[in-house]
């Protein structure tokens, strides 16, 4: 099998499996039992809250564990919208093609009075910061835009938009899920005050997570119960997986540099390739993205049936994210960034992995034109593009 979903999510690693094992057999204190296995344990997620926050150049006080990037998403904007409700201030600047934890959020409080401004991504799938500034007002309580788009790829120019934020008092929130452990990311150079990361999209295991909050902003908590994480997410603490998200993390910091490069050859060896494929077209900035997104659009193919036939032939993709899966509505992402509705059913989205080999991408490339090929020919709309009855969109 050839896994290219690692945007949906990735192995996790044998050496991360291997630091977690313990915490489910001999280690399995609760952290605020006062007995010393108890203790261990609240060493172990302290230990990790360190790793974790010098990875991304915070205070290990900043770091605060939930169950993943859609908690974390959710905590730090109702945080800010909170003070936002003391303050009287109730506008929100975002963008467009956000990930559905930070959308479905913001129009939850959009029912609840607040004023959402949804920023446009261009064709290129990039945030402008000028953009974000002049659409600061007074009563802006906070500024929520993702560090990589997770399906297009697309690197935002967060420092920038980071400084703007800082200059007008506003918080700026972004959802980094697809970029740390990928790209570097420091949260004081790029002036970000709440950053969303989740352990599962690193070669961590699924369901945690982590919160950066800078000391200033003051989080609410969603869930009541125990005073675990500072009163502010209650619920015994999930040590293996906290254990395991440290350990993924720690390696993906140390791998970076040679996953990045390995990643971007063989990404750029796709984009070439299957850029080759008459009407087909690279979704997102072509250099400014995630080493390890291709997403590219066919004309004139259904995404989905491209997916099937690519499973019968042991290639695991996508066609955009997994919760837009199984509906029927074209990706919002894609969308945003100009493709028209017949055009956006036809997108392939391919994301590698350190473990990605080019044996693998090259028996992709010579996969996908063939089932391209095929599926057009028996398509009905190819057949009207062909005849000129229908004008070809890309
Ligand atoms: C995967 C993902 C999330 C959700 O994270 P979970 O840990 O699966 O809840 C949020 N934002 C982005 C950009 C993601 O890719």
């Amino acid at each position: 099998m050839i896994y290219l979903d690692n945007a949906g999510t990735t192995k996790v690693s044998p050496h991360v499996l291997e630091e977690m094992l313990p915490y489910f057999s001999e280690e399995y204190g609760n952290a605020s039992s006062l007995h010393s296995l108890g203790q261990r344990a609240k060493e172990v997620i302290e230990n990790a809250r360190t790793t974790i926050a010098k990875c991304i150049n915070a205070n290990p006080k900043e770091i605060y564990f939930t169950s993943g990037g859609s908690e974390s998403d959710n905590q730090a904007i109702l945080s800010v919208a909170n003070i936002g409700k003391r303050t009287n201030k109730r506008h929100i600047i975002s963008s467009k093609f956000e990930h559905h934890a930070v959308l479905h959020t913001l129009e939850k409080l959009k029912k609840e009075g607040f004023e959402i401004t949804y920023l446009d991504v261009y064709e290129n799938g990039i945030v402008r910061p000028e953009d974000v500034e002049n659409a600061i007002k007074d009563d802006t309580c906070l500024v929520t835009i993702m560090f990589a788009n997770n399906e297009i790829g697309t690197i935002q120019p967060i420092k920038e938009i980071g400084e703007i934020c800082r200059k007008h008092k506003v918080i700026f929130h972004t959802d980094a899920v697809q970029a740390v452990g990928h790209i570097p990311i420091d949260v004081e150079k790029m002036n970000i005050d709440l950053l969303s990361l989740s352990a599962h999209k690193f070669h961590g295991p699924k369901g945690v997570g982590a919160l950066y909050a800078k000391s200033n902003v003051l989080l609410s908590s969603l869930i009541e119960g125990g005073a675990q994480e500072k009163g502010k997410r209650a619920g015994t603490e999930n040590v293996a997986g906290i254990v395991g998200m440290a350990t993924a993390l720690y390696d993906a910091c140390q791998e970076m540099e040679e996953v990045s490069k390995k990643e971007t050859y063989l990404r750029d060896k796709l984009i070439s390739s299957l850029s080759k494929i008459p009407h087909s077209a690279l979704n997102g900035d072509a250099k400014k993205r995630v080493p390890n997104n291709f997403c590219m659009c066919f004309e004139g193919i259904e995404g989905e049936s491209l997916l099937l036939l690519l499973d019968d032939a042991g290639i695991c993709a996508s066609s955009g994210s997994a919760c837009t899966s199984g509906s029927l509505d074209p990706s919002h992402v894609l969308l945003a960034i100009g493709r028209p509705h017949e055009v956006a059913h036809g997108s392939l989205r391919l994301t590698l992995s350190k473990y990605t080999t080019e044996d693998e991408i090259d028996f992709v490339i010579k996969k996908v034109p063939e089932i391209v090929e095929y599926l057009r020919k028996i398509s009905p709309v190819w057949d009207e593009l062909k005849k000129g009855e229908r004008k070809y969109a890309i």
